[in-house]
This record gives structure tokens, sequence and C-alpha cells, in this order.
């Protein structure tokens, strides 16, 4: 586990913020975008609107209004038929969805007009016209006759074309206009005007906060009921009048709802294949400013602060938590990212579900994986090191018992017993020579493992190869005679290496007493060094255990001890060959092993040297 002001909490801290940028990146693209639509059309059918009593009524030129009524050649004369029945029943406010722009030739503009002038705060609608900057504007005696002109503009979405918010206002020839509803809204409310400020709009004392913003204008989203609308149909208003009744107080919206004049439908969250005409929509958005069921877009500076939360936290605990709690804790955070949109909807807000969801994962996912396979890997490393560590010092107070034992024998012997001033003389020097061993022994081991840990140079001065034969020969000489085994030096050439003599006299040694351990009584071990071409070769060769391919292949691997060489009861700790070897290696050199098993074996150094 990382310690507090650790450099091990860097890489958490970089994948977090890594995440973070990736998340936000990811939250941008259209594709995030299509997947938050998704996810807050399904946050709508979660949380559905209160059912409460409805304002707006549709009055519907269905299908059927239009096959009894002669289609559309008629529609002018029929409106008004059904204008004249509604204005009786006292509706609050009647908006029109039809942009009636020019005269009609089949005549009934007049019936139409009267018939609007009749109608209690009317609402007319107008529309930017495609491909140009201009209100298409309702023909001028009925616009003289309406108490409003509100735009009736579909806003969908531009990835997926469904209709999910509307703009509260237009602007085409500098020209401002309100929405169809709004203006519905504002005349049911008795509002004479509204009164708007950059940050809000204000209806007859009712506060509508929908900033403008800028070149996306104002927008408001539409909170859809999910109960159908109460509707008429035209036809029905004009056969049977006493179902305008019906009528009296609401907000009526009038316009085509007919399927086969179905080039105003639009698709809304809620709505099957065949979307919803515009006349609905348009009630739907009186709906939701009447009953002032807002939802709001989360702003930037809140999503980037949320997923900055989400991508750091998971940094904060895996650099402070170590195991299962970090991914425990992960995650209720993952849980916690996936939770956030619904939590926040529920309070009017609506949230995006790629961005911080992506920060999330990304950063769980990152940091977990940094955790399991970097962190740990390290930390396996850290265990294999004091483990060596715990051998190494077996192996040297292993080394150091037999030096130590001939001291305390030998001081014993001198304090106990009268011996000759002679033998006196031989001990004294025995326990001289063996401490000085003693200490060479300790010096070569801490040697050898500054060597391996790069914290020493090897020394570099010329000494003479047969010097270190002739050397190492003498010392194993006594074990030798123990074993009744013959030491021979065969051939001494005359080279000069560069290096460290005393860790060289180490590792020849090393070979000699190994070939020594290793051989039964009565037979030979030979030492001869040659030279050849700027290659120096001490080859140390024995008649002893031998060892088998397999053996041979793991032979020079720390602590490795063959199976024969146990069986032989000498009980090594495997660890001299690999000092040699890297003795050697660090005087550029190699070592080469050949052996057969109860043969014998033979232990070359190759050295680079330089021929005297
Ligand atoms: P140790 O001798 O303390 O076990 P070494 O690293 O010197 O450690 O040797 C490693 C192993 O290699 C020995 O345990 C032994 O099995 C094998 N070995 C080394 N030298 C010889 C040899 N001359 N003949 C046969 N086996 C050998």
């Amino acid at each position: 586990m990382a310690a507090p002001g650790d450099p091990r909490k860097l890489p958490y801290l970089l994948i977090g913020v890594g995440s973070l940028m990736l998340g936000l990146f990811a939250g941008w693209t259209p594709i995030a975008s299509r997947i938050d639509n998704y996810y807050y059309d399904w946050l709508l059918m979660l949380n559905k609107p209160s059912e409460a009593a409805h304002d707006a009524y549709l009055v519907e030129i269905d299908d059927q209004t239009l096959i009894d009524y002669k289609g559309s050649r008629q529609l002018r004369r029929t409106m008004a038929k059904a204008l004249e029945v509604l204005a009786g029943a006292g509706p609050k406010a009647v908006a029109i969805d039809l942009i009636l722009a020019d005269e009609d030739d089949a005549g009934g503009d007049e019936l139409l007009a009267a018939a609007m002038a009749k109608v209690p705060n009317l609402v007319l609608s107008s529309d930017i016209m495609r491909n140009s900057d201009r209100w298409e504007e309702p023909y001028a005696p009925f616009a003289k006759v309406a108490k409003a002109i509100g735009h009736v503009h579909a806003d969908l979405d531009q990835y997926d074309g469904v209709s999910r918010q509307v703009q509260l206002e237009k602007v085409a020839e500098r020209k401002r206009r309100w929405a169809m509803a709004l203006e519905a809204y504002r005349l049911a409310m008795g509002g004479e005007q509204i009164v708007e400020s950059q940050r809000d709009l204000d209806v007859a004392g009712k506060r509508l906060p929908f900033p403008r913003r800028g070149e996306r204008g104002r927008p408001m989203l539409i909170r859809y009921r999910w109960a159908p609308l109460p509707r008429l149909s035209l036809k029905t208003l004009i056969e049977r009048p006493e179902e305008a009744a019906r009528l009296k107080g609401k907000v009526v919206f009038l316009g085509v709802t007919s399927l086969s004049q179905a080039r105003d439908r639009w698709v809304t969250p809620y709505s099957t294949s065949m979307g919803m005409p515009g006349v609905e929509i348009h009630a739907h958005i009186y709906e939701t400013l009447a009953q002032r069921d807002f939802l709001f877009a989360a702003s930037n500076i809140s999503i980037v602060l949320a997923a900055a939360v989400l991508a750091m936290a998971p940094a904060v605990v895996f650099a402070y938590l170590g195991g299962w709690h970090a991914y425990a804790v992960a995650a209720i955070q993952i849980l916690w990212a996936h939770s956030l949109p619904h939590v926040v909807f529920s309070n009017g807000i609506v949230f995006p579900i790629l961005a911080p969801a992506a920060c999330a994962w990304l950063s769980v996912i990152g940091c977990g994986s940094w955790q399991y396979f970097v962190v740990r890997k390290q930390l396996r490393r850290s265990e294999a090191d004091r483990s060596r560590y715990q051998q190494a010092i077996h192996f040297v107070s292993h080394e150091m018992k037999s030096p130590l034992t001939a001291i305390q024998g030998s001081s014993e012997l001198i304090s106990r017993y009268n011996m000759t001033e002679e033998k006196r003389k031989q001990m004294a020097q025995m326990i001289n020579s063996e401490s000085k061993r003693l200490a060479k022994m300790i010096q070569t081991f801490l040697d050898v493992e500054r060597l391996e840990e790069g914290q020493m140079e090897l020394k570099k001065e010329p000494f003479a190869a047969s010097d270190t034969v002739i050397v190492c020969a003498e010392r194993a000489r006594p074990l030798a005679e123990r074993k009744k085994i013959g030491l021979e030096v065969k051939g001494l050439a005359e080279a000069e290496v560069l290096g460290d003599r005393e860790l060289m006299e180490y590792a020849v040694y090393n070979l000699l007493s190994n070939a020594v351990k290793y051989s039964p009584s009565g037979t030979e071990v030979a030492v001869e060094s040659r030279y050849d071409a700027g290659q120096l070769r001490i080859a140390v060769s024995d008649q002893g255990i031998g060892m088998d391919e397999k053996e041979l292949k793991q032979v020079g691997q720390r602590f490795y001890r063959t199976k024969r060489a146990e069986q032989s009861g000498e009980a090594g700790t495997g660890i001299g060959l690999s000092i040699v070897g890297q003795i050697v290696e660090h005087h550029g050199g190699r070592l080469e092993i050949a052996s057969t098993p109860g043969k014998g074996s033979c232990f070359t150094i190759v050295l680079p040297a330089k021929g005297n």
C-alpha cells in the first residue's frame, strides 16, 4: 500500500486525469448524444408525470372530418362553423395550429375571419419558412382578429429527430415570436405581455425560469403527459354542438391530426412509430407551462465537476486502499455514477449518463488494472528480494561456520592443554589464517552483493592468471588430501587478466572445492589453464558424481542443488556457482560446464586476457 506523499500515487493521479479527459471527450461525441437521449427517454418512462387534471383540450381535424367535409378545400368554411360553436362554449383561449397564410380561392375567408373574431383569446400560428429567414404570416384579415401570433417551429434533436424541447422564442427578420403554447398560456393567465430578462420570463406574475442561451435560444424541455390529452373532433363539434360544453374554461388547441395529412407529425420520447401531430405537441408544451412541471438540463460546469469527482475518486481509492477494499469502494462508485442521473432527475435536473459513467468506468478499470498488474508485481518482486536476502544470510552463516569452528577449536586447545611452544605457534597461526579467511569471505560476499546491485565498480587491475590458479590449488589441497583425492595443476598459461584478483580467486577456488566436494575418494581433480588468441581458459575437471542434461540446464541458478549432490551427503547451499557465474560475467567472460553422470564434470572459466 502506498504511503502518503509516495511517488507511487502519481500513476493513479495520471490515470484519473486521463480518464476524465477521455470520458469528457467521449461524452461530447454524436454517439454519446444519442446514448444520452436514449437514456433521457428511459428516465422519462421511469418518472412519468403526475396525472393532474388537464387544462389543454384538443380539437382535431381528423380523417373523418376531412372525409365528411370535402377535405381541405372546404376547410375554412368547416372551421368557421366549428369556431362559431366553440366561441359559444367559452374556452379560456384557442390556439390554431394551421398557418392560414393566403387568401383561399374556394372562399370562406370572410366567414372564418368573422368566426375567429368571436373566439376569445385567439392565438394564430406562424413559422419561419424553410430555406429563408422569413416568417410565414397568417392572412391579414385573420391576423387582425387574433390576440397573438405564436411560432410553431418544431425543435427536433439533431441526431435522432425526436421532439424533446421547444424554443420559447424564435427570431427571424429581426422579429421575435414566442412559442404558440406560451402565448396561449399568457392569454389564459390573463397576462398583458411577457416580461423578459436574460435569465427568465414573467407571465402574469408567474416566473418561467428559462434563460436565453445565446445562439441556442431559450429552450424548454417538454414534459409530455403519459395519458392522452382529452380531445374532440371538429366533426363532432359541428354535428353535436352540445359536446362543446366540455371546452368551457379550457385552452383549446385546434389543428390537423389526420394521418393522411401527416406532414406535421413528430416522434416524441413516448410516441409510437406514428409520431405525434404538431398540434398535440403544442398542447403538451402548454401543459408543461401550466403545471410548472419543468425539467432543466444540467449545466456544463456541473457535468464537468461531477465527471471530475467520478474520475478522481477511484484514483484516490486505489492510491490509498489496497486489495478488495479498493475494488469494493470502486464498485460503489460505479453504481453511484450510474444512479446519479436518476437521483438528479427526480429533482428536475437532466444529467447526461455517458460522460460521468465513462469517466468512472475508465478510471476504475485503469486504476484497478494498474494496481492489479503493476503494483502487485512490484510487491511480488520485493517479496522475492526479501527471501533471496534471507537465503543469502543463510549462506553466509553456513560458509562462516567452518573457519569459526577451526578458530574456536584451536583457541580452546591452547587454553586447555599444555603444549609445546612450537605447537602453540602453529595453533596461533591457524587462528590467524582462518580469521583472515573469514574476513576475506565476508568481503567477497559483500562485494558480489554490491556488484550485483550495481553499487560497486569492478576493480580493474592486471593480475597473472597463473598466480590465481596456484593460490587456489594450494588452498584446496588440504580439502583434497582429507578426502584422499589427487589434485593436479596440469598446465599454467602465462596470461594477464584485467579485473578483480580476489573475486577471481573466489571463483576458481569455488570450482575446485566443488570438484573435491562432489567426488569420491581415490579420484583425481585437475586444474588446467590455457591461453589462445586473447582467450584464457581455466578448466577444473573431476571424476565425481557428475550431472545429467536436465541438471546441467539448471545448475548455476541460485539455490539450485542436484538430487545427486544431496544424496552424496554434501549439503550445499546452491549459491556458490551463481556467484562464480556473476564474477565471470562481470569480467566479460563465461562459464562452460560439461558433465556426465557418474563420470565427472568439467567447469571452464573463459575470460578475455592478454598473453605474455
Ligand atoms: P553448493 O555446492 O553449495 O550446493 P554450488 O552453487 O557451488 O552450491 O553448486 C550448485 C550445485 O551444482 C551443487 O549443489 C551440485 O548439485 C552441483 N555441482 C556443482 N559442482 C559440481 C561438480 N563438480 N560435480 C557435480 N555436481 C556439481
